[in-house]
């Protein structure tokens, strides 16, 4: 994929402020100063009864924190999570959707990558994607939506030392209770 960037959707903007993430929700460092790709996760959870989507959690962690995290993988669960990958995503109906609207990154969003059910389906879904500065970047990996069928999948494939590690280290790091660490995906 060429070297496209675009500005940073609404989705990925920061909930409370409408602006970008500014730091890394580990070192801190400054985004805005464009010398660091970074990734964004946004986790949202859909209350049918109230008709609402909420948004579990939200962070921006830049890559030198995300390969650190990914470290932390066992040999097996980096290697299950890459078959996972390699095997379940599903990367030409995204490709479409890329094609389809070109400048419209939400509209990429609107399947599970995995499973390809649509957003309005599903009660638990996340939204990720790579930034450098205040511009989204697609050559890593296209933005992308994961279901919770999906991610409790790619959880299951952790080892149970990945999986302790990983709440360690996430709820150290992040602030993110061991209870939602589950829902974190790392691509
Ligand atoms: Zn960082």
């Amino acid at each position: 994929m060429e070297e496209k960037t675009y500005p940073i959707p609404n989705v990925f903007l920061a909930t409370d402020t409408q602006k970008p993430i500014p730091h890394c929700i580990q070192c801190d460092h400054d985004l805005m100063l464009g010398d660091r790709f970074y990734m964004i996760e946004k986790i949202f959870k859909k209350y049918p009864n109230l008709e609402k989507t909420e948004i579990l959690f939200e962070y921006a962690v830049c890559v030198t924190c995300y390969e650190a995290m990914k470290d932390k993988l066992s040999v097996e669960s980096r290697d299950n999570l890459a078959n996972y990958m390699l095997k379940e995503a599903d990367f030409e109906s995204l490709m479409k959707r890329i094609e389809k609207h070109p400048d419209e990154p939400e509209a990429w969003l609107t399947h599970c990558l995995f499973k390809g059910t649509p957003k309005e389906e599903m009660t638990e879904f996340q939204v990720g994607a790579y930034f450098k500065g205040d511009r989204m970047v697609t050559n890593m990996l296209p933005p992308f939506l994961v279901g919770g069928a999906a991610t409790e999948e790619m959880n299951a494939l952790l080892s149970k030392e990945t999986q302790d590690e990983m709440d360690d280290f996430v709820g150290q790091h992040f602030g993110i209770p061991p209870e939602l660490r589950k829902d974190i995906i790392l691509i």
